[in-house]
């Protein structure tokens, strides 16, 4: 008989691999995000160094043109140009080299006139609104004025920028004043060039060189010349880790602002952005760093949220096929052992009934009798009952084998195993002992009446006898009836003593 596995059994079974499955899954996931956060600390060290590099080589270079500058004067300006240009060559992130210089007010219009016929034709000092509406202004009037008197590379249109007063841009003022009162280079904040790019300037004051004999500079006009350096933002990445990964976020900021604040942002690159579902499940992970420079206090912080291009789907599906494939082979192997442990049972039962059933009439045999007497006596004795046994033989039964054959005998005895049975309760149990005779036991008995009532319903029910292959056969039955506790307490003493007034039975109705 084929039984399905029940789903229980199924899932009890399956549930340790599926587990060891799904721990081996999240072995991968796990790995494969300790990969990427990985890659993104060595993506974030290299890159934070690199801009590392690029800050410090800034302010060496910005160092030696204002050490040049400082050692040659304005004596020869062609000489500053050509260094300034070689330096821009070999340094894409360096926009511009300048000089700012210091004007009095009384010498502003002298100061013009004399930029003017140095070659510039229409040098005027103004001043620009970077953080509005970035448009060329008129200066307004203050003590003094700090245009730009030198760039380097000049550029188609860069001339336009010669005259712009530092001073009245507040971010580049602040950065200026600061250089000056520290005698160091000192960086802006971030801002978009009049020319669109974004970028930061460093200044660094001009010093005269120590004499020869160590002797501090003398002090003089130079003191009013700054340098400065104009970095191009965008020219400072580093194109060698170019593009941004998948949910990556990189911002370079100034110090002074928050992280989030995009004023303050030198470099923001961002990946392909991730889904909500992504940044609901996935982790992201952070690296920052501060850049070294003490001039160019700039922040790096690269964040990366992972998603499911951070995973190896390939080898997740892989271990799913397999652990779907597999779990079949479970399946198949589990109700395989359940259908050899049903075949096992069933066998033990048809042994069981085999041995404890009497082959004719299905009921229990002589062994099963013994023991359900048994456990039935120690259950009446625990609750003070009394139990009836019951022993009955066919009258002349070998003369119904003798006449009509012994099919016919076979099947009397089992027309009157099923009267038996359907005459007392479904609790009280009818056995055969052998040949002809039957045992009945009554449990439970409270009064004599009981008794008498099981007696009178075997009676009835055989009274009318049989009609087997056309045949009518008339049955008489001979009863003895012994009780415990009063006739006997053990099986066999209770059977002994029931066959006997059995037999007394049969004797004495066949004398009448
Ligand atoms: P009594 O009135 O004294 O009981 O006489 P009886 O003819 O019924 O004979 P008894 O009970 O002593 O013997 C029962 C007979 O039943 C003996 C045997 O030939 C016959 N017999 C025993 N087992 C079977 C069986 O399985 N099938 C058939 N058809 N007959 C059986
Ligand atoms: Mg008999």
């Amino acid at each position: 008989m084929e039984k399905p596995l029940s789903t229980w059994t199924c899932a009890i079974g399956l549930a340790p691999w599926l587990c060891l499955c799904a721990g081996l899954a999240g072995i991968v996931v796990e790995r494969n995000i300790r990969d990427a956060q990985d890659a993104l600390t060595q993506y974030g060290a290299a890159y934070s160094d690199h801009l590392d590099k690029q800050m410090v080589s800034n302010e060496t270079i910005l160092r030696g043109f204002s050490a040049l500058f400082g050692a040659i004067g304005r004596s020869d300006p062609e000489i500053a140009s050509r260094y300034a240009r070689q330096v821009v060559a070999a340094n894409p992130q360096i926009f511009l080299l300048e000089i700012v210089q210091v004007v009095e007010r009384t010498r502003l219009d002298e100061f013009v006139a004399g930029m003017r016929r140095d070659g510039i034709p229409h040098f005027t000092v103004k001043s620009f609104s970077y953080e509005s509406d970035r448009k060329w202004r008129p200066v307004t009037d203050k003590a003094h004025y700090y245009p730009i008197v030198f760039m380097e590379p000049m550029q188609a249109g860069a001339e336009e920028v010669l005259g712009l007063d530092v001073d009245s841009v507040s971010f580049l003022q602040r950065a200026m004043t600061e250089s000056l009162r520290r005698r160091t280079p000192v960086a802006s904040h971030p801002f978009r060039l009049v020319e669109g790019n974004l970028a930061y300037v460093v200044f660094s004051p001009i010093t005269q060189p120590p004499g020869r004999d160590g002797s501090p500079p003398a002090s003089n006009t130079r003191d009013e010349l700054v340098v400065d350096m104009v970095i191009d933002a965008a020219k400072l990445t580093d194109a060698a880790r170019s593009p941004m990964f998948d949910g990556g976020t990189l911002v370079v900021f100034h110090n002074d602002f928050r992280p989030d604040d995009t004023k303050g942002h030198l470099l923001h690159v961002m990946g392909q952005a991730r889904s909500p579902v992504e940044t609901a499940i996935f982790p992201s992970f952070v690296y920052e760093k501060p850049l070294a420079t003490l001039g160019e206090p700039f922040s790096f912080i690269v964040k990366r949220q992972l998603g499911w291009s951070d995973l190896h789907l390939e080898m997740l599906a892989l271990l799913a096929a397999l652990t779907i494939i597999s779990s079949l082979i479970l399946v198949a192997y589990l109700r395989s052992q359940q259908q050899g442990r049903i075949v096992q049972i069933e066998n033990r039962q048809r042994l069981w009934q085999l041995a404890n059933h009497d082959g004719l009439t299905g009921l229990p045999n002589r062994m099963l009798l013994r023991d359900r007497m048994e456990q039935l006596l120690s259950r009446m004795m625990r609750h003070g009952k009394r139990l009836a046994v019951m022993f009955l033989d066919i009258d002349d039964f070998k003369q119904v084998n003798d006449t009509y054959g012994h099919d016919v005998g076979d099947q009397l005895i089992k027309l009157v195993a099923e009267s038996l049975r359907t005459a007392v309760r479904a609790e009280d149990t009818v056995a055969r002992m052998s040949g002809d005779e039957f045992v009945v036991l009554i449990e439970s008995l409270e009064v004599r009446e009981d008794l008498e009532r099981v007696h009178r319903s075997i009676q009835e029910k055989l009274s009318d006898g049989f009609t087997i292959e056309g045949q009518p056969i008339r049955v008489r039955i001979s009863i003895g009836i012994a009780m415990f506790p009063e006739d006997g307490e053990t099986p066999e003493s209770l059977i002994k003593r029931a066959d006997m007034r059995m037999y007394e039975n049969k004797a004495h109705r066949r004398v009448q």
